[in-house]
């Protein structure tokens, strides 16, 4: 089996962390600053009967300010490019935490027909449990999500099911 599965997220989310995780290697840059991240980084997993190419997109960005737009626009360009011929979207966002960024990519992920998981990032962070069973549960009257999972991309947790469920689409 062989397939490319698309990172995305606002900036911040973690996609360059997971990336790292799955890959066991530090091959995208992490930061706490957003748009670290300004070219595609491609990362291919091999196992023993499936090989995966992972794409860690630039993220897709809010226009903000007049100098930063072309930048923007470019980086935006790129993010809806790596959404073309993908077979599955691990669409990153973070526990609790909903912004219009998230709707500008969700909406974004509208015209992909690819099967969409969510990774509910950072879960490490996560105080109290039945929150989390709440937002889930919100999460999942937005889109009509191929899987939902809860993950720690800095510390591993659950990476392993997202990565099952992402083999189920390849
Ligand atoms: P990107 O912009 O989406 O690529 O985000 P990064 O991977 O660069 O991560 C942004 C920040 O979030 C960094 O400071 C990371 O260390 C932090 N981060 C990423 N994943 C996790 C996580 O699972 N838990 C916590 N606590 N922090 C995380
Ligand atoms: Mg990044």
């Amino acid at each position: 089996r062989c397939g490319f599965v698309a990172i995305v997220g606002r900036p911040n989310v973690g996609k360059s962390t997971l990336m790292n995780r799955i890959l066991g290697q530090k091959i995208s840059i992490t930061s706490r600053r957003p748009q670290t991240t300004r070219h595609q980084v491609m990362g291919v997993k091999t196992e023993a009967d499936t090989q995966t190419i992972y794409v860690d997109t630039p993220g897709i960005h809010i226009m903000q300010k007049d100098r930063n737009r072309a930048i923007n626009a470019f980086m935006n360009q790129a993010a809806t490019q790596a959404l073309r011929d993908i077979d599955c979207v691990v669409f990153i966002v973070d526990r609790t935490k909903w912004t219009n960024e998230d709707d500008v990519v969700l909406e974004k992920l509208s015209h992909v027909q690819a099967p969409v998981i969510v990774a509910v990032n950072k879960v490490d962070w996560i105080e109290d449990r039945s929150k989390l069973m709440g937002w889930l549960a919100e999460l999942e009257k937005r889109r009509n999500f191929a899987a939902i999972v809860p993950i720690s991309a800095r510390h591993g947790t659950n990476v392993e099911a997202l990565e099952a469920e992402v083999a189920k689409h390849l």
